[in-house]
């Protein structure tokens, strides 16, 4: 700033004062001169005035030279005073900016947690004012008490207070003044030269969301929400560890199914079917603890885990509940349907390592409760673990035959009983086993029927019945067109592509089809009929045979039968084994199915003649044909031409037995 003094002084600059000097001492002289004349003191004094007047213009002008550079230092001063400001402000601009758009609700906290600064993000989430907020609460009363405990001991356990937060992350529920809980993840940080900090709170809450459904998805069933597999196994592990640690502590298993729970699927549609898993699982569902587990383990079945148990008979007690519940019906669109299931229980659970195990031997009791009729409750017993055991080493071993071929057909004949004479065969599947010798389907075919193992051993044994037959055809020695019969199981009879297989098989045998007959039980028909129907027709359209076996065991409508597309009826064997008997009910039975079959234009043979007595009744019967150890065991293939030649000797005469050596 330019001082007042100043001014004057400069305007009397160097030269200025300098002719003021000079013109003052001209002016003297002057003066004197014209006074006193001219004087050497005058002179002097002239001299003097002008010296002194050049000192003063000296002195000046350094006033003005310092007072110059004063300024210019003053106005640096202040131009950098000015940029600082400036530069101050902008910086100040920038960390409010970024401060508000961390994209997170961020604060600045003091050492004793208290929040002293909060951009909106974080008002905003924590639903207050300013002046309610900053000073006044803490960033830990935001938290759920859990993660807050946990951060407090952290704090505690350092000595440190906040600097022993910092750097590190918390996971964590943020509940603010609308009581919204929200997830949040929150980083603290340190502010240099302070003992604060930042903490910014990102909201993770749909990411956790996103978690939360991904990992319900992997361990529950999406249909009725329960628990799956994983999961349930889990639960089991976690029961298992528990009763290692606590001697008194017991926990059950039960392995439920469904009893016929296709039908439902099958009469009402697939999504009735999944109404009624849903229901089934809230009733069953409701008849638990809370601490009992229920999960679905795939289709119809279900497992449940009952914890903590005082005694045995207090699980028995809940089962028998839950079978109770299950008496009544379900309604499915207005239409009741009853669901009940068969549950197989594991009690004694305490020397199981493997949760896997327990549901294997729980499945394995639910079978046999399966096997003894339905809706009923079976208990697991070593027995039954035994029986498993065997049935899964007979299936190891049925697999290991069916890829080295130890299984060959033998073959029974079939008779017409007025003369005698042989029309054809029944392929009757033998195993040869290395180490137990032959082994009759009985022993077999229900374990290959189980296990799916069915399908490859009916090929092999069509194949080999197919080539053998071919073998036969068209013999000079027999002159006749043998027939040959396969039992087809009636869940294969149900697979598809059975047809394609079997026109395939005919076709490289090079026979034709109207010498295969295929027998199958009425069960074929019951459990899908429709389809069963369908298939049937279509293979009698390419000229093979159905033959209706075992009639009279099953469920024997001799109504239904004219619904069926068949040609041929086997009267089962029971009936024929009591037909000597004194009470003519079972007569009086087989007649009728004769005579009803021969109206419904079906061919019938008898099962099992063992006696000259039953081939008479029958022949009076007016039954076409027999197969029975009367005439024949079943003989070995290369048995067959022997058996034919001979039977057709018989022609004329009265029937009588054929007997070769048995084939089994
Ligand atoms: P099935 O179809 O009723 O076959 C007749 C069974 O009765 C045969 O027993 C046969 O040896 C036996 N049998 C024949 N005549 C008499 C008799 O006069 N008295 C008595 N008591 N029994 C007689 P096998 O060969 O042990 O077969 C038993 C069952 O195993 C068959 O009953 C059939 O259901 C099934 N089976 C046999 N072979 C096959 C096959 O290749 N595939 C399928 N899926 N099942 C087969
Ligand atoms: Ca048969
Ligand atoms: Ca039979």
């Amino acid at each position: 700033m330019e001082a007042s003094f100043v001014r004057p002084v400069k305007i009397l600059d160097r030269i200025g004062l300098l002719i003021i000097g000079a013109a003052a001492a001209l002016f003297y002289l002057y003066m004197d001169t014209s006074l006193r004349g001219i004087q050497p003191s005058s002179l002097l004094t002239v001299a003097v005035i002008v010296f002194i007047s050049a000192c003063t213009q000296i002195l000046v002008h350094s006033v003005h030279t310092s007072n110059r550079k004063l300024q210019e230092a003053n106005q640096t001063l202040e131009r950098k005073v000015r940029e600082r400001t400036a530069e101050l402000r902008s910086s100040e601009m920038k960390y409010r900016t970024i401060f508000e758009n961390t994209g997170a609700a961020t604060i600045i906290v003091e050492e004793d947690m208290r929040i002293s600064l909060a951009n909106s993000r974080f008002l905003t989430m924590s639903g207050y004012r300013p002046r309610e907020l900053l000073q006044r609460k803490t960033w830990l009363e935001f938290i759920d008490d859990a993660s807050r405990r946990r951060i407090e001991e952290l704090g505690t356990i350092g000595e440190a207070g906040l600097a022993a937060l910092f750097g590190r992350q918390f996971s964590c529920q943020f509940c603010g003044r609308d009581q919204n809980i929200r997830d949040v993840l929150v980083t603290l940080a340190p502010i240099p030269e302070s003992r604060g900090g930042v903490a910014t709170f990102a909201d993770v809450t749909e990411l956790k969301e996103a978690e939360r459904r991904i990992s319900f998805q992997a361990f529950h069933d999406s249909l009725t929400r329960l628990p799956n597999r994983a999961l349930f196994l889990e639960h089991l592990a976690m029961a298992i560890k528990r009763g290692k640690r606590k001697a008194d502590y017991r926990f059950a298993v039960i392995y439920l199914d469904i009893d016929r729970f296709k039908l439902v699927n099958d009469s009402l549609g697939h999504s009735a079917g999944d109404e009624l898993l849903i229901a089934f699982a809230e009733r069953i569902r409701s008849g638990l603890r809370e601490t009992d587990v229920l999960a679905r383990l795939g289709g119809d079945e279900f497992v449940v885990l009952l914890e903590d148990l005082d005694c045995p008979e207090a699980a028995q007690e809940i089962a028998e509940r839950l079978q109770a519940s299950l008496r009544e019906p379900f309604v499915l669109r207005g239409r009741e349907v009853f669901a009940a299931a068969s549950f197989g229980m594991l009690l004694e659970t305490a020397g199981y390592e493997q949760p896997d195990a327990i549901i294997r031997d729980a499945d394995a009791a639910m079978y046999h409760a399966k096997e003894r009729g339905r809706g009923r409750i079976q208990l697991f017993d070593r027995g039954l673990h035994e029986k498993a055991r065997l049935q899964l080493q007979q299936e190891t071993d049925l697999r290991k035959a069916i890829d080295r071929s130890q299984f060959c057909n033998v073959y029974q004949p079939i008779v017409r009983l007025k003369c005698g004479s042989i029309v054809g065969f029944e392929a009757l599947v033998r195993w040869h086993h290395p180490e137990r010798g032959t082994i009759p389907p009985s022993q077999f075919i229900t374990t290959a029927e189980e296990t799916g193992l069915i399908l490859p051993l009916t090929r092999l044994i069509v194949e080999q019945a197919c080539r053998d037959a071919r073998d036969w055809y068209r013999r000079p020695e027999t002159g006749a067109e043998l027939s040959v019969s396969v039992n087809i199981s009636s869940r294969h009879f149900l697979q598809p592509g059975l047809l394609d297989e079997v026109l395939e098989t005919l076709a490289e045998a090079e026979l034709p089809a109207t010498l295969l007959r295929l027998e199958i039980t009425e069960s074929a028909f019951l459990e899908d009929s429709e389809e069963a129907v369908r298939l049937a027709q279509r293979l009698r359209d390419h000229g093979i045979r159905i033959a209706i076996d075992d009639f009279g065991t099953g469920y024997s409508s001799l109504g239904y039968l004219q619904r069926l597309p068949i040609d041929i009826l086997k009267i089962d064997r029971s009936f024929i084994s009591r037909l000597h008997l004194a009470s003519g009910d079972n007569r009086n039975i087989v007649e009728a199915i004769i005579s009803l079959a021969h109206k419904l234009n079906l061919t019938v043979v008898a099962e099992g003649i063992e006696t000259p007595e039953q081939h008479r009744i029958l022949l009076d019967f007016g039954c076409d044909f027999g197969q029975g150890y009367y005439y024949s065991p079943p003989v070995a293939a290369k048995e067959v031409l022997s058996l034919v030649c001979a039977s057709g000797l018989l022609d004329d005469e009265p029937p009588r037995p054929l007997a070769v050596a048995s084939a089994g």
